[in-house]
Protein backbone atom coordinates (compact mmCIF):
# COMPACT_ATOMS: atom_id res chain seq x y z
CA UNK A 1 0.00 0.00 0.00
CA UNK A 2 1.38 3.55 -1.12
CA UNK A 3 0.17 7.23 -0.85
CA UNK A 4 3.01 8.23 -3.58
CA UNK A 5 1.55 9.58 -6.82
CA UNK A 6 3.39 8.45 -9.61
CA UNK A 7 4.58 11.20 -12.13
CA UNK A 8 2.60 11.49 -15.40
CA UNK A 9 4.22 9.88 -18.35
CA UNK A 10 3.67 11.10 -22.05
CA UNK A 11 4.04 7.37 -23.69
CA UNK A 12 1.03 5.93 -22.78
CA UNK A 13 -1.24 5.11 -25.42
CA UNK A 14 -3.59 8.32 -25.02
CA UNK A 15 -0.49 10.93 -25.54
CA UNK A 16 0.14 8.88 -28.42
CA UNK A 17 -3.56 9.75 -29.72
CA UNK A 18 -2.99 13.60 -29.10
CA UNK A 19 0.55 13.88 -30.55
CA UNK A 20 -1.21 12.02 -33.76
CA UNK A 21 1.30 9.53 -33.62
CA UNK A 22 -1.46 6.46 -33.72
CA UNK A 23 -5.19 6.91 -35.52
CA UNK A 24 -8.55 7.54 -33.24
CA UNK A 25 -12.28 7.52 -34.42
CA UNK A 26 -12.49 11.29 -33.53
CA UNK A 27 -15.57 12.78 -32.49
CA UNK A 28 -14.98 16.02 -31.09
CA UNK A 29 -12.10 18.47 -30.47
CA UNK A 30 -11.27 21.88 -29.19
CA UNK A 31 -8.57 23.56 -27.58
CA UNK A 32 -8.68 21.70 -24.54
CA UNK A 33 -10.11 18.32 -25.46
CA UNK A 34 -10.22 15.10 -27.31
CA UNK A 35 -13.59 12.64 -27.65
CA UNK A 36 -13.08 9.65 -29.69
CA UNK A 37 -14.29 6.04 -29.87
CA UNK A 38 -13.05 3.60 -27.35
CA UNK A 39 -11.22 0.37 -29.20
CA UNK A 40 -12.92 -2.48 -26.99
CA UNK A 41 -16.53 -0.96 -26.42
CA UNK A 42 -17.92 -1.79 -23.52
CA UNK A 43 -21.67 -1.06 -25.11
CA UNK A 44 -22.54 -0.04 -27.90
CA UNK A 45 -21.07 3.73 -29.09
CA UNK A 46 -18.61 3.46 -25.97
CA UNK A 47 -16.16 6.42 -26.23
CA UNK A 48 -13.78 8.75 -24.09
CA UNK A 49 -12.72 12.07 -23.47
CA UNK A 50 -9.70 13.42 -22.36
CA UNK A 51 -8.09 16.77 -21.43
CA UNK A 52 -5.21 17.58 -24.01
CA UNK A 53 -3.32 18.57 -20.67
CA UNK A 54 -1.55 15.66 -19.78
CA UNK A 55 -2.44 14.04 -15.46
CA UNK A 56 -2.36 10.88 -14.90
CA UNK A 57 -5.85 10.31 -13.14
CA UNK A 58 -8.68 12.64 -11.67
CA UNK A 59 -6.38 13.03 -8.58
CA UNK A 60 -3.70 15.31 -10.15
CA UNK A 61 -5.56 17.00 -12.39
CA UNK A 62 -6.17 20.60 -12.52
CA UNK A 63 -9.37 21.93 -11.72
CA UNK A 64 -10.05 23.91 -14.71
CA UNK A 65 -9.24 21.31 -17.22
CA UNK A 66 -11.58 19.41 -14.90
CA UNK A 67 -14.57 22.12 -15.60
CA UNK A 68 -13.74 21.76 -18.92
CA UNK A 69 -13.36 17.88 -19.41
CA UNK A 70 -16.97 17.23 -17.57
CA UNK A 71 -18.40 20.10 -19.65
CA UNK A 72 -17.17 18.05 -23.25
CA UNK A 73 -18.42 14.70 -21.35
CA UNK A 74 -22.04 16.31 -20.88
CA UNK A 75 -21.43 17.51 -24.24
CA UNK A 76 -20.78 14.33 -25.39
CA UNK A 77 -23.11 12.57 -23.44
CA UNK A 78 -25.84 13.84 -24.89
CA UNK A 79 -25.28 13.32 -28.06
CA UNK A 80 -24.09 9.79 -27.52
CA UNK A 81 -27.61 9.31 -26.18
CA UNK A 82 -29.27 10.47 -28.49
CA UNK A 83 -27.46 8.90 -31.62
CA UNK A 84 -28.60 5.58 -30.12
CA UNK A 85 -31.77 6.20 -28.92
CA UNK A 86 -30.19 5.46 -25.47
CA UNK A 87 -32.47 4.86 -22.52
CA UNK A 88 -29.92 5.88 -20.43
CA UNK A 89 -25.62 6.69 -19.97
CA UNK A 90 -22.89 5.68 -17.83
CA UNK A 91 -19.71 7.70 -17.00
CA UNK A 92 -17.09 6.00 -15.47
CA UNK A 93 -13.67 7.07 -14.74
CA UNK A 94 -10.82 5.16 -12.67
CA UNK A 95 -8.03 5.79 -10.33
CA UNK A 96 -4.84 4.24 -10.51
CA UNK A 97 -4.69 0.02 -11.13
CA UNK A 98 -6.34 -1.13 -8.03
CA UNK A 99 -9.28 0.98 -9.60
CA UNK A 100 -9.25 -0.55 -12.71
CA UNK A 101 -7.04 2.34 -14.79
CA UNK A 102 -5.25 0.70 -17.26
CA UNK A 103 -4.58 3.61 -19.42
CA UNK A 104 -2.35 6.46 -17.10
CA UNK A 105 -4.06 9.78 -18.92
CA UNK A 106 -6.94 11.10 -17.50
CA UNK A 107 -10.10 9.99 -19.68
CA UNK A 108 -14.28 9.76 -19.02
CA UNK A 109 -15.82 6.60 -20.60
CA UNK A 110 -19.27 7.72 -22.16
CA UNK A 111 -21.59 4.16 -22.53
CA UNK A 112 -24.76 4.27 -23.81
CA UNK A 113 -26.91 1.93 -21.89
CA UNK A 114 -29.95 0.09 -23.02
CA UNK A 115 -32.94 -1.49 -20.44
CA UNK A 116 -32.13 -5.30 -19.79
CA UNK A 117 -28.61 -5.03 -21.71
CA UNK A 118 -26.07 -5.37 -19.09
CA UNK A 119 -22.46 -3.42 -19.53
CA UNK A 120 -19.90 -5.85 -21.28
CA UNK A 121 -16.51 -6.50 -19.62
CA UNK A 122 -13.72 -3.95 -19.22
CA UNK A 123 -10.93 -3.93 -22.20
CA UNK A 124 -12.58 -7.05 -23.38
CA UNK A 125 -12.62 -7.44 -27.17
CA UNK A 126 -11.36 -5.15 -30.17
CA UNK A 127 -14.23 -3.73 -31.92
CA UNK A 128 -14.01 -3.67 -36.09
CA UNK A 129 -13.08 -0.74 -37.48
CA UNK A 130 -16.36 -0.44 -39.73
CA UNK A 131 -18.40 -0.75 -36.45
CA UNK A 132 -16.35 2.22 -34.58
CA UNK A 133 -16.61 4.44 -37.65
CA UNK A 134 -20.22 4.25 -38.48
CA UNK A 135 -20.60 4.86 -34.68
CA UNK A 136 -18.63 7.44 -34.57
CA UNK A 137 -20.04 9.25 -37.42
CA UNK A 138 -23.76 8.81 -35.42
CA UNK A 139 -22.59 10.83 -32.22
CA UNK A 140 -20.91 13.29 -34.36
CA UNK A 141 -24.06 13.66 -36.28
CA UNK A 142 -25.87 14.22 -32.92
CA UNK A 143 -23.80 16.86 -31.50
P1 LIG B 1 -9.16 2.58 -18.28
O1 LIG B 1 -9.05 1.14 -17.98
O2 LIG B 1 -7.80 3.21 -18.18
O3 LIG B 1 -10.21 3.32 -17.54
O4 LIG B 1 -9.66 2.67 -19.78
C1 LIG B 1 -8.83 2.67 -20.88
C2 LIG B 1 -9.72 2.47 -22.08
O5 LIG B 1 -8.95 2.73 -23.22
C3 LIG B 1 -10.28 1.06 -22.22
O6 LIG B 1 -11.69 1.11 -22.25
C4 LIG B 1 -9.69 0.55 -23.53
O7 LIG B 1 -10.61 -0.21 -24.26
C5 LIG B 1 -9.32 1.84 -24.23
N1 LIG B 1 -8.19 1.74 -25.12
C6 LIG B 1 -7.02 1.07 -24.90
N2 LIG B 1 -6.18 1.24 -25.94
C7 LIG B 1 -6.81 2.05 -26.81
C8 LIG B 1 -6.44 2.59 -28.09
O8 LIG B 1 -5.36 2.35 -28.62
N3 LIG B 1 -7.34 3.38 -28.71
C9 LIG B 1 -8.56 3.67 -28.16
N4 LIG B 1 -9.37 4.47 -28.87
N5 LIG B 1 -8.95 3.17 -26.97
C10 LIG B 1 -8.08 2.38 -26.30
Amino acid sequence: MTNTVSPYANDNIFAKILRGEIPCHKIYEDDDVLAFMDVMPQGTGHSLVIPKQGSRNLLDADTQVLGKLIAATQKIAIAAKKAFDADGITIMQFNETAAGQTVFHLHFHIIPRFDGIELGGHTGKMEDQEVLSANCKKIVASL
